[in-house]
């Protein structure tokens, strides 16, 4: 229970209305007398500044982005299973040169490539994109 600041009266619904410029608090009768009050956006960022995702990192509806490790990875796998470019492409049927691109970072594979990378090489490319945070 609470009062209305025009009127005096006690209302169980209150509205925001104003009235020459001001913010009342008013019941249901009194707010014919004013404009509704529309309160305004309070930045919500505030709250939690130190959960903001990257969100151009995520390439991904399920929020996986691919490892800023990936041309390490994709180097190392292919290394340990001793396959050049070109035979890690032909396993792959995909040209030697992209994979170079990769391993030097030059290149970001696209989801597609890189899930392919991952079964062909047996590494995760792609992890949770608050995985850091954690
Ligand atoms: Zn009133």
């Amino acid at each position: 229970m609470s009062y209305c600041e025009l009127c005096g009266h006690q209302t169980f619904e209150k509205k925001m209305v104003i009235v020459d410029g001001t913010v009342f608090n008013v019941c249901i009768a009194c707010s014919k007398r004013g404009k509704p009050y529309v309160p305004p956006q309070i930045a919500v960022k505030k709250k939690k500044p130190l959960a903001v995702k990257p969100q151009k990192k995520i390439e991904l509806a399920d929020e996986t982005i691919l490892t800023p490790n990936f041309a390490k990875l994709i180097r190392e796998a292919r290394m340990k299973m001793g396959l050049t470019h070109e035979q890690l492409g032909m396993k792959m049927n995909e040209k030697a040169q992209l994979l170079k691109k990769f391993e030097t970072g030059s290149l970001k594979p696209d989801e597609i490539f890189a899930k392919k990378l991952e079964r062909y090489l047996g590494v995760k490319l792609y992890v949770s994109a608050n995985s850091d945070e954690e």
